[in-house]
């Protein structure tokens, strides 16, 4: 049998670059996308042009504002073009490979073992699917392949923007010693900082530490990371023949003012629970996992989750959010941030049988809702408890950042 060959896409500046192709005035200029310019949000993406002074995502826009030229363009997310380019790429791809496995809105997993024979070399046929991507939507991207997805997906971060990476068999060893150690994933903020009290600055060091070292420091999650940094992945291969996946839902609201008010407090969780469930159902999938997140107005942030029977329900849903924001709450100091994450997801054939259930009125009234706020726009029709209080965020607040890319 063929050795694994995983390759990774990955679109560079995704929501910069969508916004580029509606609008080609934006070439070219510092973009930034974010919550109101004015406000108290955060970014949830920049251009190359903009990172130059010093801004990333997930940077506060006030930060943001006294760093950035004049000729910033300071722009709100659009989700909808967000979601509508990722389905027409998604589409794209499968209509050559069967294994291709979405892992968020721009990022793609794609299993190409044993496709040589159809394909031809599997990095010549990297290259033209980015030229397919850019000539048919507009938009650039970085292609990584190796054995494996992890090394894929750290070669994709080291070939941005605009590249192409391929990492041969037995090399995935030596391409990741040099790298700093936080380039693996699981090397957050206090696993980097513990490795660095043991001297482990590159992922080399990391690989070439003793176990026993690193299972004192770490635990288990340290023999894990050793094999990570060897370029080892135990993670399953991509689904082959899965549908269209994401992995989470996240949604964040910053707060127009710090408070600790319970009721304006769940006004926001309900509409978080409001706006992640509608994509939830949009998505046809339910999920498993609630994580409720809280910054304090000193930046301390504190997540809980729970993990209950699957579902896309919103009263379901907010039951577990506000009991696990009641747990959370343990000082006595203002909020900032309220995020909740819904994660685990299933596709809704496997995890939520449409049986007569208790629910199955809701179900129905969901259905009507969404379909309603799918024609005239979102927060057409609303739960009550989402408009108690003074709260009125913006919709584009309520669309989160993702992740900080390495680059
Ligand atoms: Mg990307």
């Amino acid at each position: 049998m063929s050795r694994p060959q995983i390759a990774h896409l990955d679109m560079d500046t995704f929501f910069v670059s969508v916004e580029r192709v509606l609008d080609p005035r934006l070439l070219g200029r510092p973009v930034v996308i974010g919550a109101d310019p004015r406000g108290r949000g955060v970014l949830c993406a920049t251009s190359y042009e903009a990172r130059k002074f010093g801004v990333h995502a997930a940077m506060p826009v006030a930060w943001a504002r006294h760093r950035l030229p004049p000729e910033t363009a300071w722009l709100r997310p659009t989700p909808e073009a967000y979601s509508a380019y990722s389905t027409a790429i998604h589409e794209l791809l499968r209509q050559d490979l069967p294994a291709v496995h979405q892992t968020s809105i721009d990022e793609f997993d794609l299993d190409l073992s044993g496709c040589e024979t159809l394909l031809g070399d599997l990095h010549d046929y990297g290259q033209r699917i980015q030229k397919t991507v850019r000539k048919e939507f507009g938009l650039p991207s970085t292609f990584g392949l190796s054995t494996n997805r992890l090394v894929s997906k750290i070669a994709v971060g080291t070939a941005k923007p605009y590249g192409s990476i391929e990492i041969p068999a037995g090399h995935e060893a030596s391409f990741l010693a040099p790298l700093p150690v936080e380039r693996l994933p699981g090397v957050g903020k206090t696993t980097r900082k513990r490795l660095l009290e043991l001297g482990i600055h590159t992922v080399g060091d990391l690989a070439a530490c003793s176990l026993q070292t690193l299972q004192t420091a770490l635990g288990s999650n340290g023999i894990l990371l050793n094999e990570r940094a060897r370029g080892i992945d135990r993670a399953p291969r991509p689904d082959a023949f899965s549908p269209r996946r994401r992995s989470s839902i996240s949604r964040d609201v910053t707060l127009p003012r710090d408070s600790e008010d319970p009721t304006l407090l769940r006004t926001h969780l309900s509409q978080l629970v409001e706006s992640g469930c509608q994509e939830l159902r949009t998505l046809r999938c339910t999920a498993r996992t609630i994580t409720v997140r809280i910054r304090y107005s000193d930046f301390i942030t504190r997540s809980r989750s729970s993990t209950r029977a699957s579902t896309d329900i919103d009263l379901e849903i907010f039951d577990t959010s506000r009991t696990l924001l009641e747990n959370l709450i343990d000082r006595r100091v203002r909020i900032r941030l309220i995020g909740i994450r819904l994660s685990n997801l299933q596709s809704r054939d496997e995890g939520l049988l449409d049986f007569q259930d208790s629910w199955s009125c809701w179900k129905r009234v969901l259905h009507a809702t969404d379909r309603i706020t799918q024609r005239h726009g979102p927060r057409t029709v609303r739960f009550g408890r989402s408009l108690i209080g003074e709260s009125r965020p913006d919709p584009c607040d309520l669309f989160s950042p993702p992740k900080r890319s390495p680059q």
